[in-house]
């Protein structure tokens, strides 16, 4: 009936043991599937949720709202409702686009940066995942520097040519191609890589890609659909402290409704149609109904004490599985940042994707057919980051952090 069976590739369990669930509601942490299974939820539908399951708020202001009707076409007041929400809460926005989807934001970032610069190249970083936009589905060709090559069929040669792939960690590289390139019209970095593990950069590094972008005249994108409203509600720009040119958004910024937007500097934002000649559209941008589910849960990440409650709560349960895995001596690490977090089978801190071993990814497939068995639900795949939402209590951690430490005995001893 469907491709694979699903709707998007990973969630047809190809990483992992055993069949896909269906999932038909969720609570709070908690999901439950068609069986009746209950799971303990830290995929959290890949991050959106970061109030839980079926929070009070947005299902009440989705309520309100649809008896107004679902869609109209027009400028709505629910949209200069979280525009003002936005501009005023995070230092890094004057101006802002909304779409449906973080693809949706990140395509049209990278096109208003070539309209912007005039330039056609984008940089991009291996490890790093920007939605499926063709030009950014490409990996590194062979040797460093070089033009990229295409990892999905479909995307013609002339499109992957566009991008050039490198190295996270690595600024004398981006130095070189930037000396040598002069058609680069933007570096795009998830500042806080969330989609192939938990690749956390050094700030220095960060700060270095800005000065390389003032330098040779590029425009620094952060793509911000995992880390925004994550990493505190200015995301990665404000933890690390850093002005990108564009940000882009989705998943939270939704409140797991299907919304994505695209923002930054005014002079940039201004070259948008209407006002500018870069094109972008939306028949359903800024949907009414998915907007009062976005503005619901920025209004609820505002509250005072909202990240640091968190942030907490993640450090309270990592430290019980951190600590488990130092006394066994087992060759994990868990790499974290604000309310994610990673499981490393390595004891090495990794920076690049290099640093990840492949092979080590049959033990989280172990480990993660384990948890299911055990009521606890992890993205299905090794290279996916795991979410605590606020609604994950400290009773309820305090039983997973049992349930995965016993797991991660189950599967290193031998
Ligand atoms: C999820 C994600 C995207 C793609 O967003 P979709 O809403 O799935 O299109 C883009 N960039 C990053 C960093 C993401 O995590």
């Amino acid at each position: 009936m469907f491709p694979g069976g699903v709707h998007s590739p990973v969630r047809a369990f190809k990483s992992v043991d055993g069949p896909p669930i269906f999932i038909k509601k969720g609570k709070g942490c908690h999901i439950t599937d068609v069986d009746n299974n209950e799971y303990i939820d830290f995929c959290c539908s890949w991050g959106p949720l970061i109030l839980g399951h079926n929070h009070k708020a947005i299902r009440t202001t989705l309520n309100k709202n649809l008896k107004n009707g679902t869609s109209f076409g027009t400028p709505t007041a629910l949209g200069n409702e979280i525009g003002k929400l936005l501009l005023k809460n995070h230092r890094y926005l004057d101006m802002v686009r909304f779409v449906s989807s973080g693809t949706e934001a990140v395509m049209s970032a990278i096109r208003l940066a070539r309209g912007y610069t005039g330039k056609n190249k984008i940089i991009k970083f291996e490890g790093c995942y920007h939605g499926h936009v063709d030009s950014l589905l490409v990996k590194a060709g062979s040797g460093l520097a070089t033009f990229g090559v295409s990892t999905s069929a479909g995307i013609p040669e002339s499109f992957a040519k566009e991008t050039i792939v490198l190295p996270l960690n690595d600024l004398a590289a981006c130095e070189k191609v930037l000396k040598k390139n002069k058609d680069v019209a933007a570096i795009i970095i998830e500042p806080i890589p969330a989609n192939n593990g938990l690749l956390l950069q050094n700030k220095s590094y960060l700060k270095g890609l800005r000065k390389l972008c003032d330098k040779y005249g590029a425009l620094l994108i952060f793509d911000e659909v995992i880390s925004g409203f994550r990493a505190g509600f200015e995301g990665a720009s404000g933890h690390y402290n850093i002005k990108p040119d564009l940000i882009t958004f989705g998943k939270i910024i939704g409140g797991g409704l299907p919304v994505g937007a695209f923002g930054g500097k005014e002079k940039i934002m201004k070259k948008v149609a209407p006002l500018g000649d870069v094109y972008q559209a939306g028949t359903l941008s800024a949907n009414p109904l998915a907007i009062s589910a976005g503005i619901a849960t920025l209004k609820e990440l505002l509250k005072k004490g909202f990240y640091s409650k968190l942030e907490d709560k993640t450090q309270y349960f990592v430290n019980l599985i951190s600590k488990h895995i130092k006394t066994k001596k087992y060759k994990v690490r868990i790499q974290t940042i604000g309310s994610i977090f990673w499981f490393s089978f390595s004891n090495k801190r990794a920076i690049t994707a290099d640093d990840i071993n492949p092979e080590k990814m049959s033990l989280f497939r172990k480990m993660h057919a384990e948890l299911l068995n055990q009521g606890v639900y992890l993205g299905p795949s090794g290279y996916e980051v795991g979410f605590v939402s606020a609604a994950h209590d400290k009773k309820t951690l305090k039983k997973a952090a049992k349930l995965i430490n016993a797991a991660f005995d189950k599967v290193m001893h031998k």
